[in-house]
């Protein structure tokens, strides 16, 4: 498929200082990462810059520091996992655009690696400020966007940077927009979407573009608690929207279009969040004054059932409170259920976010074709949203073609 914007290897960087965009925003605690899993994602594309001797000069935001410098969001034991990652001297810069980001990159030799401090340590980076944007694209000749997590953001390092300087998508912006456009771009049929988590409000988005395209809805999480209580179950004390008017839309709109909606036949239950002791199944609607934490063993069944046998599958959000382990049985069904429909030859999808990390913690993030590695930016692009790091690169792309 072609792109609608550069990819990687059309650029020429042997000799060319290549400011690159990555989404390094790790969870860290007193200055030690805790996941690595936004540094490994990058390490693709640094790498092959590197060993196409460009000068991979890295940015990225870390945590919310507001516009100025602090200590606590120092990229700086980023570098050094990027290092000890790549095997390669990483220089940090001790500031962004000012004297020791331009003494690093001068000193710069084919193939090695500076990174930047943290570009939310200016307030210009969250305003997208052109000036700011236009300081960056000066330590630079070309530009590449690899921060898929970032795309939904218009910031200076984002957006407006690629106003500036020839761009292209880096291999994992690159590989999160053909996997997540197989989703929404004539998607093999049966095609189903396993969708849980907290709320309908958060997901009304999903619902309406993806309604147009899948046969069937498996709902779990707090937010089949909404559409059960839509169709008049007392749900007890479960989570759920006090607003059931989206809930009520969409199964209208999944009457009008034919698409399945699967609900919840039974629940995982407890009195309390804390009484983890009190879990036990219940056939619904028969839950008295409990809460419904999980989907129940009949429903998994009934879910696998219709995830094994689809040709794509999209999953976007944990069946039940899944960072408790009574609560994470049908999280783990859809899992166990994805693995089969990928070794069958689905498309299957992790939609980032909670999804992604209920994935990783019951292991079936290596058994699907895809993990978005994006939350807020995955799920506007499933949306149908335009996401504005994406389209810098488009108009970058127009622009460069007319010049030529
Ligand atoms: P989201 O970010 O919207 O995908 O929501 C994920 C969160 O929803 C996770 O922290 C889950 O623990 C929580 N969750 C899932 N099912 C339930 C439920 N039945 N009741 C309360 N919270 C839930």
């Amino acid at each position: 498929m072609p792109f609608p914007f550069r990819t990687l290897e059309e650029l020429q960087v042997k000799g060319k200082r290549v400011l690159v965009r990555e989404d390094l925003n790790v969870p860290m605690k007193d200055g030690d990462i805790l996941d690595y899993k936004r540094i490994d994602a990058s390490l693709h594309t640094l790498r092959y810059l590197s060993d196409k001797g460009a000068k991979v000069v890295v940015c990225s935001h870390l945590g919310r520091p507001d516009g100025k410098p602090n200590a606590q969001y120092t990229l700086k034991p980023v570098a050094n996992a990027l290092a000890s990652r790549l095997h390669i001297d990483v220089t940090f810069a001790s500031d962004t655009v000012g004297p020791s980001a331009h003494e690093a990159v001068e000193a710069m030799h084919d193939g090695e690696i500076v990174m930047l401090e943290n570009v939310r340590f200016d307030p210009g980076e969250e305003q997208n400020d052109p000036v700011f944007a236009r300081k960056l694209a000066d330590l630079a000749d070309l530009y590449v966007n690899d921060a898929f997590g970032t795309a939904h953001r218009a910031h200076a390092s984002t957006e407006g940077v690629a106003h500036y300087l020839p761009s292209a998508a880096g291999f994992l912006m690159q590989a999160e927009i053909a996997a997540l456009s197989k989703l929404l771009d004539e998607p093999q049929q049966p095609y189903v979407c396993v969708i849980g988590g907290a709320k309908v409000k958060d997901k009304v988005g999903v619902f309406s573009k993806l309604i147009e395209r899948v046969r069937a809805f498996c709902i779990g999480g707090g937010m089949a608690n909404t559409f059960l209580a839509a169709k008049g179950v007392n749900v007890g004390k479960s989570l759920r929207d006090d607003d059931l008017a989206p809930a009520d839309a969409i199964v209208e709109l999944s009457r009008t279009r034919d698409v399945s909606l699967l609900l919840p036949v039974d629940a995982v239950v407890s009195s309390s969040f804390d009484n983890d002791a009190g879990a036990h199944v219940v056939d619904l609607p028969q839950i008295a004054e409990q809460m419904i934490l999980d989907i129940g063993p009949k429903t998994a069944a009934e879910y696998a059932r219709v995830i094994e046998t689809a040709k794509t599958v999209v999953f976007n959000g944990p069946m039940g409170v899944y960072e408790k382990a009574p609560y994470r049985e049908g999280t783990r069904a859809v899992g166990e259920a994805m693995k089969k429909a990928t070794q069958a030859g689905a498309t299957t999808v992790v939609g980032g976010g909670d999804a992604a990390a209920a994935a990783e913690e019951l292991g079936f993030a290596e058994h699907v074709t895809h993990v978005s590695t994006g939350g807020g930016a995955t799920l506007e692009f499933l949306e149908g949203k335009e996401l504005p790091g994406i389209k810098a690169l488009e108009d970058a792309k127009t622009r460069e073609d007319r010049r030529w």
